[in-house]
């Protein structure tokens, strides 16, 4: 007999997520404030374009203001840090967010750090990306808490578990092993230099795929009763994880699309309504 396989739906936990937000906002709107989302985006990369885009209309269903700030290719980092300024002073906005990657004549570095504290709903800057760590952001980044937020939906233990990380950017691979952590996991953080990665992905009750790279954890890596979350968005809709070969070892699983994305955009939308909340 197979056991059951449980496909840990984010459009689900994303839904449940935005519909606490609602009563948030009307009442926010009771005292003239509208949430809102600063998006930037640098240059016209057609997958960065669609994020922002998806991000724009997530708030504006919601009856949330988002402005979006489309800046040249050809723009200096002293420049793109000047917009992002702007935005900082600008008492309307409560959260910024600057669409990675950025072209790679700009110092992205410095324009994350750019971004004042309290609009950084995303901890990209070092204060924030450190106080997630400590375990005491009020924004931690969006994709890791997206991923903390579906294992918490599904109630699935985190405490004592061993968790494999495969991948280690500081927006998420590194960000999420630390939340696992902070949750009482037992974390591998895996790279491009890991060896023996399989071995190490083998050892995972719960494993995170953080790659970049479509179809890249395959099926027999995965343990047994293993929970495999894919945070990977490659082109044609394909996530980190080969799906359909994980599906067949795994307990459960996020599916690609419709997993760990929307959940990262809800997840979002209650940064910025957390932060237009505070500045009232
Ligand atoms: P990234 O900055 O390119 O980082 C990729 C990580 O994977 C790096 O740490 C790299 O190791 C590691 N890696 C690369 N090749 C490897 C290999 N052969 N073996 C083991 N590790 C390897 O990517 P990212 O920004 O973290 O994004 C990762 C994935 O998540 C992408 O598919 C992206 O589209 C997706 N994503 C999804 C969301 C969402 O909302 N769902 C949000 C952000 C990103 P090194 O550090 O050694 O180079």
């Amino acid at each position: 007999m197979t056991a059951e396989k449980l496909i840990l739906d984010g459009n689900r936990v994303a839904e449940e997520i935005k519909d606490r937000l609602k009563e948030r906002i009307a009442r926010l709107s009771d005292q003239g404030i509208v949430p809102c989302l600063a998006t930037i985006l640098v240059g016209d990369d057609p997958s960065s374009e669609t994020y922002v885009r998806m991000k724009g209309n997530a708030c504006k269903r919601l009856g949330m203001e988002s402005i979006r700030i489309d800046l040249p290719e050809s723009i200096s980092t002293e420049e793109l840090v000047a917009e992002i300024d702007k935005l900082n002073a600008d008492p309307g906005v409560h959260g910024i967010l600057l669409q990675h990657p950025v072209p790679s004549h700009i110092d992205e570095r410095a324009a994350f750090e750019a971004i004042h504290i309290d609009k950084d709903l995303d901890g990209v800057t070092t204060l924030g990306f450190a106080r997630n760590a400590f375990g005491f952001a009020d924004y931690p980044s969006c994709t890791p808490a997206a991923i903390l937020a579906i294992l918490d939906y599904y109630r699935i233990p985190i405490e004592g578990k061993h968790a494999v990380v495969i991948g280690r950017s500081p927006i998420l691979g590194k960000p999420v092993s630390l939340m696992l952590l902070n949750r009482n996991a037992t974390v591998t953080t895996c790279h491009s230099r890991t060896v023996q990665l399989e071995e190490a992905v083998r050892l995972g009750d719960i494993v995170v795929a953080a790659v970049g790279k479509p179809k890249f954890v395959r099926g027999d890596w995965i343990k047994p009763g293993a929970v495999v979350i894919d945070a990977g968005y490659n082109t044609g809709n394909v996530g980190d994880v080969d799906y359909d070969e994980c599906l067949q070892h795994a307990s459960a699983i996020t599916p690609v699309p419709a997993g760990v994305g929307p959940v990262t955009i809800a997840t979002l939308l209650k940064h910025t309504v957390d932060a237009a909340e505070k500045r009232a």
